[in-house]
């Protein structure tokens, strides 16, 4: 039995979150192997027809293919499910992969979404350019506003999409009240927590329904793999997620589910730690630059909500240097240790200028609506010493007269 205690929710819901954060889900072999073992098969064979037939019509449980089960990919998917506090979990090939299939598999032509302005760049293009495709409708609203919500329910709303924090600006969304206002309409809350990780926020206690992740970024965090996570109800998994993504094959290869099974085993030492060089290097950069936007500063208009929603601060953190594009260039081009990099996540400090590129595509308007300038940078700090990380942004702005 102690073999499977990671795979018995029993045992694994009285384990405390860095616990499960090492062992749930863990699913040894005969071998009992210590770490999870790497299970890079696509199919499965039977010792007998009626085996196969068993596992097809459903009668016996088993692996079948892997578009539909995987060993390894189970284990991560149960490790993140009991991290969020949440029924279920399906991995996913990426962040986006996980965004599209998690709305995608609810939505039909004639229905209406409600989603934040702040937004990643691609998530955007879901609600700017593929939904009018299939004659799904958007809203799109100032996110930290909690009326303008409110006032884009129509009858056929059935979800609402947004980050918090969300890239580049930071905005925070007050999820007791977008959520419940939500629930209140049958509406389906889909949740972006990329940024804080299940480790900091856990949106399903604020009244979330669906929780997506980019797991590329915190859950590796050591920029590897390219990986994506949707956490769920049991009844959300069998109605919609299931149906929509064994039959339309998004799912994360086995070895990547391995990687980002390692990485989630030091996510909150990793995290914890980058939170607090963030929060250092926020401090200095306050004085040198235009405009600070780090939720766990005092000086972000929402900090305090962000505060009662986040167990800290995070890694990223945007702000804003005087004269523009040019001097944004010029500050990335004066940095000695700290790559430009439009990652996130990443223990290494990286530094990048949304606006030629991770928000290039949204376009001048779009940039303008959703709040990101010419001299805006967003920042992920990593593990480095934050003496070095500091010393480095010193001699850079010291460089370009800032
Ligand atoms: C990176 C990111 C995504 C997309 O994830 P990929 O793994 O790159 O596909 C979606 N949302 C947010 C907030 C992100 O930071």
């Amino acid at each position: 039995m102690k073999r499977d205690s990671g795979r018995n929710r029993e045992i694994t819901k009285s384990w405390k979150p860095r616990t499960r954060a090492v062992r749930s889900g863990t699913w040894r072999s005969a071998h009992g192997e210590t770490s999870e073992a790497l299970f890079l098969t696509s199919g499965y064979s039977y010792d007998d027809a009626g085996v196969a037939a068993a596992r097809f019509n459903g009668d016996a449980d088993g692996m079948t293919y892997s578009r539909l089960q995987n060993p390894t990919v189970e284990m991560l998917e149960e490790r993140i499910a009991m991290m969020e506090g949440a029924e279920a979990c399906r991995a996913q090939a990426s962040g986006m992969a996980a965004m599209t299939t998690a709305l995608l598999c609810q939505l039909s032509q004639g229905d209406h979404v409600v989603a934040a302005r702040a937004a990643f760049g691609s998530c955007r293009w879901l609600t700017d350019n593929l939904f009018p495709r299939f004659g799904i409708e958007a809203t799109i609203v100032d996110s930290r506003d909690n009326a303008a919500w409110e006032a884009a329910i129509r009858p056929n709303t059935k979800v609402f999409f947004f980050e918090t924090p969300a890239n580049p600006t930071m905005d925070i969304v007050d999820m007791v009240h977008v959520c419940g206002l939500a629930r209140a309409h049958g509406i389906t809350s889909v949740v972006d927590n990329a940024f804080a990780t299940n480790v900091l926020q856990r949106p399903l206690e604020f009244g979330a329904d669906v929780v997506a992740y980019s797991a590329t970024k915190m859950m590796d965090g050591q920029g590897r793999v390219l990986a994506g996570a949707v956490c769920c109800s049991d009844d959300f998994l069998n109605e919609y997620l299931l149906p929509f993504q064994r039959n339309t094959g998004p799912n994360l290869s086995p070895f990547s589910a391995w990687v980002v099974l390692k990485g989630l085993e030091t996510l909150d030492l990793r995290i914890h730690r980058q939170s607090e060089n963030a929060l250092a290097v926020g401090k200095f950069l306050e004085a040198r630059v235009e405009r600070m936007l780090h939720p766990g500063l005092p000086s972000h208009p929402q900090h305090g909500l962000a505060m009662a929603q986040m167990d800290a601060c995070g890694p990223i953190f945007a702000f804003e240097v005087a004269g523009g594009r040019e001097q944004a260039h010029a500050l990335l081009n004066g940095l000695q240790l700290i790559d430009i990099s439009n990652n996130i996540g990443d223990s290494r400090s990286l530094l990048t200028h949304p606006a030629t590129t991770t928000h290039h595509g949204v376009g001048e308007v779009g940039r303008a609506e959703m709040g990101i300038s010419e001299g805006m940078l967003r920042f992920n700090v990593g593990l480095e010493d934050v003496e070095d990380i500091i010393a480095d942004l010193d001699q850079a702005l010291t460089r370009i007269g800032l």
